[in-house]
């Protein structure tokens, strides 16, 4: 039964990991890869990681309704694309987002059958830590991820599912769990 499934929440709070374990207890999912026009970072793949995209042929795609949902996060452009999710729908297997909270809530008008879940860290504290020691974000970057985060942490209430990140192990059997329950069910 093909369903979406949107991983949301904070940059840094292990949407990324949480997602890699899940697939590989359901190696059924399949993930979408977005499109952005961040620079990529050391060791990321162009159509792998991301479609990178320079800020016109993003423009343009946006303007041809190529986009599922898109959305500005920390200055940057992120989007799902509408061929990714087909491609993968049309093969009849569940796809999962990885995607910021702005881009969720507009799935969520689009198309409402998604299954939507919210990944909160256990404090802010904790949040900052994390994207501190992943070291992926300048001070400047993490600063501004941090300011977003406040904002979409307000919202995790409007979610299906609320999962805080608190122990990998516990937060991944939840996932896995939620996400088991829903492929097992008639499409409604
Ligand atoms: P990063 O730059 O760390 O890869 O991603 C920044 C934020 O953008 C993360 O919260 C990530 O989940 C989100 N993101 C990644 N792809 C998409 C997308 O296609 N659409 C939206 N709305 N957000 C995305």
């Amino acid at each position: 039964m093909a369903r979406v499934f949107v991983i949301t929440g904070p940059s840094g709070v292990g949407k990324g990991t949480l997602i890699r374990r899940l697939r590989s207890a359901l190696p059924e999912l399949r993930l979408s890869v977005s499109a952005t026009t961040r620079a990529p970072r050391e060791g990321e793949e162009h159509g792998r990681d991301y479609w990178f995209l320079d800020e016109d042929a993003f423009a343009r795609q946006v303007r041809d309704g190529e986009f599922v949902e898109h959305a500005e996060y920390a200055g940057r452009r992120y989007g799902t694309l509408r061929s990714e999710l087909d491609r993968h729908l049309a093969d009849g297997a569940p796809v999962v987002l990885e995607i910021e909270v702005q881009g969720a809530q507009q799935v969520r008008g689009t198309m409402p059958e998604a299954v939507q879940v919210f990944v909160a860290p256990p404090s802010f504290d904790a949040l900052r830590e994390r994207l501190e020691r992943r070291g992926t974000d300048d001070p400047d970057v993490i600063r501004r991820r941090l300011d977003v985060s406040l904002g979409e942490l307000r919202q995790q209430e409007q979610f299906d599912h609320l999962i805080v990140n608190d122990d990998l192990d516990a937060a991944t059997a939840r996932l896995v769990g939620i996400v088991r329950d829903e492929i097992g069910r008639p499409s409604s």
